[in-house]
């Protein structure tokens, strides 16, 4: 019998109702012959409200172990509420927390990797004909400790049991029918993509497009699970994830990515000699603060500018470590803006068609958005702009691309 593993976001077990039609749904699932695995995230809301009450106690950003003992609390929730409904139909049921099925991760607290699963205990459960719900986004290190993976971390633990299992697929349900151009919370013209290839989804989530954590992506690629978005709340076909070879056709860009995460750091009038790049971010890389984009430039005195991106959260803490090293470099100006975004554009296409770059920037231009940095790979390039042109920006590249709904010659 083929086993299908299933994961239901916040959204769609976000009340008792909700999580009844998560039942029916299994149930169907079942009826067509199938093993089923669920793995849930916590009830919607559920994680923020644990948060803030760490926060009420900690203080901002809130961290270490006892955090992923609190959070981890919001899935163990669903996975009883989801397992009393299926047994009320009738239907076979165990609820299964990380440590019970032995999900192994590192110890990086509040962010950590999944490393082993004991499929053994799976298939034991498997054997009785059981539905296994399993709460997403835990598990336990070597020492015994609650561990969590980080937010939308039950995509991995879903991905990561069907790899473990080798399941027929993997299905994330959420509250969208599939993975889209763009998000349409911000461009209502997106248009839900039939399929988008594991390289292109990994680039989408890495800058920012919050459909599918990264981590689930990249197991996914590794150990080619097939992957499928879909709609808890309408039927449809959704997004497969496939791998490039079984694309027919390549549109030139497949997606567009935001991030309102980032904040930017500019250093300006350093002396410009070998190891200075490594006397600014070494400091900033030990107080395990993580660079995105890096820009240096000399100007006409042969002294350097640095300009980098960091995560908004860290971006107070920059400032001030980027303050001293430059009191020590004597440098003239630190300076920072945490009003900015970054918009890229994604595609595997890219590889095969010129111009897409001086498109995109006209594109920016006719808008009058101005450019303050550029990154590209072999299949995406992004820009950070002010905050204020986030939805502009993703709006007109989108048109300029041709990614919207009505539009045929992209599908
Ligand atoms: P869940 O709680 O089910 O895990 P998430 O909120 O994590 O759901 O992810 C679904 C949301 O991702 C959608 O509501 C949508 O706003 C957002 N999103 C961002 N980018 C995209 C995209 N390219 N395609 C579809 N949804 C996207
Ligand atoms: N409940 C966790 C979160 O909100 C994990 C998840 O939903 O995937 O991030
Ligand atoms: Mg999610």
């Amino acid at each position: 019998m083929a086993v299908i593993v299933q994961k239901y976001g916040g959204t769609s077990v976000g009340t008792v109702e909700r999580i009844e039609h998560v039942a029916d749904k299994v149930l169907a699932t079942r009826a067509q012959g199938n093993q089923v695995i669920v793995v849930v995230s916590a009830m919607s809301g559920e994680t923020n409200r644990l948060l803030g009450l760490a926060t009420e106690i900690m203080g901002p950003a809130p961290h270490g172990p006892e955090l992923d003992v609190l959070l981890s609390t919001g899935e163990q929730v669903t996975i009883a509420l989801l397992t009393m409904a299926l047994k009320k139909r009738g239907c076979k049921a165990v609820s299964r927390t990380g440590w019970q099925l032995e999900i192994k991760t590192d110890q990086a607290s509040n962010k950590a990797r999944i490393e082993s699963i004991n499929t053994d205990l799976i298939q034991d459960d498997l054997a009785t004909d059981a539905v296994i719900v399993v709460a997403g986004f835990q598990g336990i290190d070597q020492d015994g400790s609650i561990t969590t993976l980080g937010r939308g971390g039950s995509d991995t633990t879903a991905v990561a049991i069907a790899a473990a299992i080798a399941a027929q697929e993997c299905q994330i349900y959420t509250d969208v029918d599939g993975v889209y151009t763009t998000d349409p919370r911000v461009e209502p013209d997106a248009r839900r993509l039939e399929h988008i290839t594991f390289e292109e989804m990994l680039e989408m989530a890495s800058l920012g497009s919050k459909v599918l954590q990264i981590r689930a992506v990249e197991f996914a690629g590794k150990y080619k699970v097939p992957l499928r978005v879909l709609s808890t709340f309408e039927d449809g076909p959704g997004t497969l994830i496939t791998t490039e070879e079984n694309q027919m056709e390549q549109a030139k860009i497949a997606g567009i990515a935001f991030n309102r995460d980032e904040a930017q750091l500019t250093v300006k009038g350093v002396p410009d000699q070998p190891g200075i790049a490594a006397k600014i971010l070494g400091p900033i890389s030990r107080a395990n603060i993580e660079i995105d984009m890096i820009v240096q430039n000399v100007a006409w005195d042969n002294t350097a500018n640095f300009t980098f991106t960091v995560h908004r959260n860290d971006y107070q803490r920059a400032l001030d470590i980027l303050q001293t090293t430059s009191d020590k470099l004597g440098a003239n100006t630190v300076s920072g803006d945490d009003n900015i975004v970054k918009l890229s554009i994604v595609g595997v296409g890219m590889r095969s068609h010129a111009g897409i770059a001086s498109q995109m920037f006209e594109a920016l231009a006719d808008e009058g958005i101005n450019i303050r940095m550029i990154s590209t790979s072999e299949i995406k390039i992004s820009v950070v702009v002010d905050e204020k042109y986030l939805e502009l920006g993703v709006r007109c590249l989108h048109d300029v691309f041709g990614l919207s709904g009505n539009n045929a010659d992209n599908k």
